[in-house]
C-alpha cells in the first residue's frame, strides 16, 4: 500500500477516534477521521460532558436544602429547564469547535459523513472512496433497544438530553450507570422517579455493598425502586402513559426512559466485504494489540465491547496507534485496575477487585469498612451517609479494592488508584496521615478489619462511625 491516499483512516471521531487521529498526525503519520454526526462522539455530545452538567444542576438542589443551616436564607429558588438545557448546548458546541481546532492543528483530514469499509484498505465516505495502510474503527456504541408493546414511546439518554420540558412523573428501567445517574438527576430537579430494576440490586457489577446503600440513599431521595420487575407494555393516552410492569402492577407516567446497556455500532460498516469477524455480542473481536482478523485494520472504543468509559477509549486508542505505527510498546491496559465513577447522588467511586470478584481469585482477604454522616451533613442534619470500603489480601497486605459512595467519590477513588498501581499495602493507609477535616481521611483512619465470616458482602460492621469524629 505505498500509494495509499493517507498511512491511517480512522472511522468515528467520539473520544478514541479523535485521541487516535490526533497522536498519529501529531507523530508524522498522514491521517484522516470520518464523523457522521458532531465531532466528540457520545462523550462529549451525549454522554459524560452534557450529563455531569446536569447532574450539577441537580446537586445544586441539595445545597438549597442544606443552606438554611448553614445560615443563609433563601427565597425558594426556582429551576427553569430550558435555560439549563440552552447553556448545556451552548457549551456543547463550544466543545464542537475546540475538537475542530485541534484536528485541524494537528494536521488531520476531517471528512464529514458515513464512512464503509469497501476492503482491508479502502473507504468509501459520501460518495469518495479514500485508501489507507491501516484502518481503525472507532464507532462506539449506541442505546440498546426493546421490543416490548408500545417500547417506541420509551426515550433513551439520547433523547433526554434534549427533551423540550422536564415532566412530573418519570419511569427508568434499568440499574446501571445510565438509571441511576438520570434517577438522580431527576430527582434532584424535583421530579417523581421511579427506578425498575430487573434484579434483586442497582449496580450489579459493583462491590455487593455499594448497591444496596446507594438504593437506600437513592430512596432517601423520594426515588421509587421497585426490584424484580420490569415493562411488559407501554400505552400511550391523551396526555400521559400507562405502563404494565412484568409483574402485572400499572403504572401512570409521563416519561419512560429506557437506560438497559448499550451495544456496539457496527451496523452497515461494511465488516463483511472486509472481513471482520464479531464476537457473539456484536463487538468486534481483536487481539491484544487491538487488531482485527484483518491485519490492515484495528479496533478501539466502545465498539470492542471492553470497559465502556472515556479514559479506557483514549488509552486503547493511543496503544493501538503506536501499534500501527509500528513503534514498539510495552503499554498495555490492566483491565482489573480502571477506576470509575457513577455520577449518582451520592456518587459512587471504586477502582480494584470487589469483595465477591477477590473471593472469587482465590484471595484470602479482610475487609475494612466504615459507614458515617459526614460533617458536611450535620448541621443540616441531612440523612446522607458516605460508605467506604477497602478489600486487602490478607496475606500480601496489598490492597486490592476501594469502593465509596459519598460526595466527591470519583476524585477521592482517582488518588486511590494512583496507590493502587504502585501496589500499595494497607499498612501504607495507616502510616498516611490524614487530611482533617475531609471525608477521603476516612480512607486512611479504618483500623479494624471486620470480622471474617464465610459469607461475601455479609461481615459485620466492625467500624460504624454515627458521624464523622475529630
Ligand atoms: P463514541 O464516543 O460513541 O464515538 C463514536 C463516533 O463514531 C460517534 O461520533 C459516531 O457518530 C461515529 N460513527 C459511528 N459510525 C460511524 C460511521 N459509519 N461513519 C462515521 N462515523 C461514525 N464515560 C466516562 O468515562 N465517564 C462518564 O461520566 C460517562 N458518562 C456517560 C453518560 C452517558 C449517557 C453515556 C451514553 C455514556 C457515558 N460514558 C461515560 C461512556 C463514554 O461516553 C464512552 O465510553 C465513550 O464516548 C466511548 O468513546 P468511543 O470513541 O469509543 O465512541
Ligand atoms: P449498564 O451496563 O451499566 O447497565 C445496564 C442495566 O440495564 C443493568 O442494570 C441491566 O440489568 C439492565 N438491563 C439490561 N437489559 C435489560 C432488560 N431487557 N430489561 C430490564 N433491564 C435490563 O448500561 P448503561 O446503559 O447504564 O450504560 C452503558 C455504559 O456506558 C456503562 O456500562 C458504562 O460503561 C458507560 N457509562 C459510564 C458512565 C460513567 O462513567 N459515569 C455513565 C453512563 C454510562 P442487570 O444489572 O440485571 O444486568
Amino acid at each position: 500500500m505505498a500509494n495509499a491516499d493517507f498511512d491511517l483512516f480512522v472511522i468515528g471521531a467520539g473520544s478514541a477516534g479523535v485521541r487516535a487521529a490526533r497522536f498519529a498526525a501529531d507523530r508524522g503519520a498522514r491521517v484522516a477521521l470520518a464523523e457522521s454526526g458532531p465531532l466528540g462522539g457520545t462523550c462529549v455530545n451525549a454522554g459524560c460532558i452534557p450529563k455531569r452538567l446536569l447532574s450539577y444542576a441537580a446537586e445544586l438542589g441539595d445545597d438549597f436544602a442544606l443552606c438554611r443551616a448553614y445560615g443563609w436564607g433563601l427565597d425558594s429558588p426556582s429551576f427553569d429547564w430550558a435555560t439549563l438545557i440552552a447553556n448545556k448546548d451552548a457549551e456543547i458546541r463550544r466543545l464542537n469547535e475546540v475538537y475542530a481546532g485541534l484536528l485541524k492543528r494537528s494536521g488531520v483530514s476531517v471528512v464529514h459523513g458515513r464512512a464503509k469499509l469497501v476492503d482491508a484498505h479502502r473507504i468509501a465516505v459520501a460518495g469518495k472512496t479514500y485508501s489507507a495502510r491501516s484502518i481503525l474503527i472507532a464507532t462506539g456504541g449506541k442505546p440498546q433497544g426493546a421490543t416490548f408493546a408500545g417500547s417506541e414511546f420509551a426515550i433513551t439518554s439520547n433523547e433526554a438530553f434534549h427533551l423540550p420540558e422536564l415532566p412530573k412523573r418519570i419511569v427508568i428501567v434499568g440499574a446501571g450507570y445510565i438509571a441511576v445517574e438520570f434517577a438522580s438527576i431527576f430527582a434532584g430537579l424535583g421530579r417523581e422517579v421511579t427506578l425498575l430494576v430487573r434484579g434483586e440490586r442497582i449496580l450489579k457489577n459493583f462491590d455487593l455493598d455499594i448497591g444496596p446503600f446507594l438504593a437506600r440513599e437513592l430512596v432517601k431521595r423520594g426515588i421509587t425502586i421497585r426490584f424484580k420487575t420490569s415493562l411488559r407494555e407501554i400505552t400511550r393516552g391523551p396526555a400521559e402513559f400507562s405502563c404494565e410492569t412484568l409483574d402485572g402492577e400499572r403504572l401512570t407516567t409521563d416519561l419512560v426512559m429506557l437506560a438497559t446497556g448499550r451495544v456496539p455500532n457496527t451496523a452497515d460498516l461494511g465488516l463483511e466485504s472486509a472481513g471482520i469477524d464479531l464476537r457473539p455480542d456484536g463487538s468486534i473481536a481483536i487481539d491484544a494489540t487491538y487488531r482485527t482478523g484483518v491485519p490492515s485494520i484495528f479496533a478501539v472504543g466502545d465498539v470492542i465491547g471492553r470497559v465502556q468509559l472515556t479514559p479506557v477509549a483514549l488509552a486503547e486508542a493511543m496503544i493501538a496507534v503506536e501499534h500501527i505505527l509500528g513503534r514498539s510498546t510495552q503499554r498495555a491496559i490492566n483491565y482489573d485496575e480502571i477506576a470509575t465513577a457513577v455520577f449518582s447522588h451520592p456518587n459512587v467511586g471504586t477502582v480494584g477487585l470487589t469483595e465477591e470478584l477477590a473471593r472469587g481469585r482465590g484471595h484470602k482477604i479482610s475487609i475494612f469498612r466504615s459507614e458515617f454522616t459526614s460533617l458536611r451533613n450535620t448541621l443540616p442534619h441531612a440523612p446522607e451517609r458516605t460508605l467506604m470500603k477497602l478489600v486487602v489480601d490478607a496475606q500480601s497486605d496489598r490492597v486490592l479494592g476501594a469502593h465509596m459512595v459519598g460526595a466527591n467519590a470519583g476524585d477521592i477513588i482517582q488518588g486511590i488508584a494512583v496507590a493502587l498501581r504502585c501496589k500499595v499495602r494497607k499498612a501504607d493507609f495507616d502510616e498516611t496521615i490524614g487530611i482533617h477535616p475531609t471525608l477521603a481521611e476516612e480512607f486512611v483512619t479504618m483500623r479494624e478489619a471486620v470480622k471474617e465470616t464465610d459469607s461475601p458482602g455479609a461481615a459485620d460492621l466492625a467500624h460504624e462511625a454515627p458521624t464523622q469524629m475529630p
